[in-house]
């Protein structure tokens, strides 16, 4: 009823057949861009497989547990800062080379300025990535599961990609990964997996791989996994990926960054600077910079994240879940009771979004963010109740 209330007002008959269609195009749009093709798109428009990013419902009725937010929001000497840079003059353009920003990112990692590329979101610096940085005549590397967005980045930019199974209990053996190859990604701690790896592998691989690029990600360092940081001086191909999205509660300023020998760094300018100049705004720039300096405040919400993960975790195995050994700011947990899928769906009814992935391998898993403890113990509840009805 509602669709046809938002029908154009011209047509005084509403034909079944229109109905139909009206029907197919709007609650189905998945179909509407999968398979009907404008004459306008080129070809590389055609060919595209969008990435589709968490739920992200406007009107806030959920607990959201399914994007790997942080739930501690940022501090107030962080909300000052943006404050500032709006009374600033947003009549002018932000700094285009975002040098303080940079120059807080690099004292915090003790590393010359030299070696900090920054961008709008870890995803934008990624695809600036794939763009100039892989070998596109050769397959690039990275694990069957993962963050999804490797894929959609490889097949916008042309890229062949060589996905490698992880093992049987999701673990990451770089030791089999082949060193001829146009790039390497992979996230550490994974993702949805919650899984890391020791610094000493990825060293161990670097050792090996020396021709071509290697990105790790990590989206989620902060949460429990050791960082390369401080291997991107040693090691000339190596690049580090990492975002102000999680462990510095700031998802909605979309700023992430890059740490790598300056070769690489100034190959990502040239790519950004023909691109877009501007692309972290004055706000942006002004936030991740305070966030940087803020360490206090990083150190407690990250803290606290752990502590209620690890909390969360033993619940979850409690009430008979399996519960993989996070490293993240997610669970990655597969329910014994229900199908995951029912379970996704039986707590969004109940007002709780996590986040189900109907994929190979992992179609039996959920991937749930760690959100306060209060929203933890409602997820419990409501998981209880889940169980009892099942
Ligand atoms: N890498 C991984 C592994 C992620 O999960 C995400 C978040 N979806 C990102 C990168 C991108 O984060 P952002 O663009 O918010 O920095």
């Amino acid at each position: 009823m509602d669709a046809l209330a938002r029908e154009p007002a011209f047509s005084p008959v509403v034909s079944v057949s229109s109905v139909f269609k009206y029907t197919l195009l709007n609650i189905i749009p998945v179909l509407k861009y999968s398979q009907e093709m404008s004459k306008f798109w080129n070809q590389r428009t055609q060919r595209l497989q969008p990435y589709v990013p968490g739920e992200q419902p406007q009107d806030q009725r959920y607990i959201k547990l399914n994007t790997n937010e942080n739930p501690t929001p940022p501090s107030t000497g962080v909300l000052k800062a943006m404050h500032e840079a709006v009374d600033d003059g947003l009549n002018l353009y932000p700094d285009p080379d975002c040098r303080q920003l940079k120059r807080s990112i690099a004292d915090y990692y003790a590393l010359p300025v030299e070696n900090v590329f920054v961008g709008n979101g870890s995803d934008e610096v990624l695809a600036h990535i794939f763009a100039g940085l892989f070998d596109h005549n050769k397959s690039l590397i990275c694990p069957d599961i993962s963050y999804s967005f490797y894929p959609v980045y490889a097949r916008l930019y042309d890229i062949s990609l060589k996905q490698i199974p992880l093992g049987a209990g999701f673990e990451l053996d770089l030791g089999v990964y082949p060193v001829d190859n146009g790039g390497v990604i992979f996230a550490n701690p994974n993702a949805p997996t919650s899984l890391a790896i020791g610094r000493d592998d990825i060293q161990a691989f670097l050792e090996r791989n020396t021709d071509s690029v290697v990105v790790v990600d990590e989206a989620y360092v902060d949460f429990g996994a050791q960082s390369c940081a401080s291997l991107v001086g040693a090691y000339p191909n190596l690049l580090v990926v990492q975002t102000v999205s999680k462990s510095r509660s700031l998802a909605g300023l979309r700023v992430g960054f890059a740490l790598g020998n300056p070769e690489l760094i100034e190959g990502l300018e040239r790519i950004k600077n023909s691109f877009n100049s501007y692309p972290l705004d004055k706000v942006a720039l002004a936030g991740a910079k305070a966030a940087f300096e803020d360490t206090q405040g990083f150190e407690t919400a990250r803290q606290e994240v752990i502590r209620v993960r690890n909390q969360a975790s033993t619940r979850l195995r409690k009430l008979g879940f399996e519960v993989l050994d996070s490293s993240a700011n997610f669970i990655f947990a597969r329910p014994h009771f229900l199908s995951a899928e029912a379970v996704y769906l039986g707590l969004k009814q109940a007002g709780v979004l996590v986040r189900y992935f109907n994929a190979p391998r992992i179609s039996e898993y959920l991937r749930i963010t760690v959100g306060t403890e209060r929203e933890m113990a409602m997820l419990v509840e409501k998981l209880i109740q889940l169980k009892q009805d099942g």
